[in-house]
């Protein structure tokens, strides 16, 4: 049995309509004294149907992807699609606050921290619990066929080609 998440979810998942929350990352530093880092998530659920995880911000500083998923939740209404579309426009989020590829944090690489640790740093506790709690959203309601494909092959990636 694999270890649990440390991440707490202050987004229902499961709500009809439209909502923005964040993941709950505990991490405490100098920088970060609540010990708290919120990582934004957001859900768009219109009724039964598949689910659809869409990310963006793999890499902090890589910017269309991030615009592209706001700007998708804000301009899709709940009517617009049957079942559930997840949302996280900065997936890497303490890489994207710093403007840099890798999480200030850890020097973690999102793109190569799958399947994640939820013993390690930030950046693999956030791989993590993609794939041990977002991921198994999405297969289990859409493409069972996905539980062989490795890791990152499992979300919708906005990288620019060659990054
Ligand atoms: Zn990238």
């Amino acid at each position: 049995m694999s270890e649990s998440n440390p991440i707490t979810c202050n987004l229902d998942l499961d709500a009809p309509g439209k909502h923005a929350g964040t993941l709950d990352l505990v991490h405490s530093d100098n920088q970060h004294s609540m010990g708290v880092i919120p990582v934004p998530i957001a859900v768009i659920n219109n009724g039964p149907g598949p689910t659809a995880l869409v990310t963006a911000g793999n890499h902090g500083d890589e910017y269309e992807g991030q615009v592209i998923v706001r700007d998708l939740f804000h301009a899709l209404p709940p009517g617009d699609i049957t079942g559930r579309l997840i949302l996280m426009p900065a997936l890497n989020y303490p890489a994207m606050l710093d403007n840099h590829r890798v999480s200030p944090l850890d020097g973690g690489n999102m793109n190569r921290s799958f399947p994640g640790d939820p013993s390690g740093g930030p950046t693999a506790v956030i791989a993590h619990y993609l794939d041990s709690v977002l991921f198994p959203l999405v297969r289990r309601r859409h493409r069972p066929s996905f539980r062989r494909a490795p890791g990152p092959l499992r979300q919708l990636r906005l990288c620019l080609p060659g990054r």
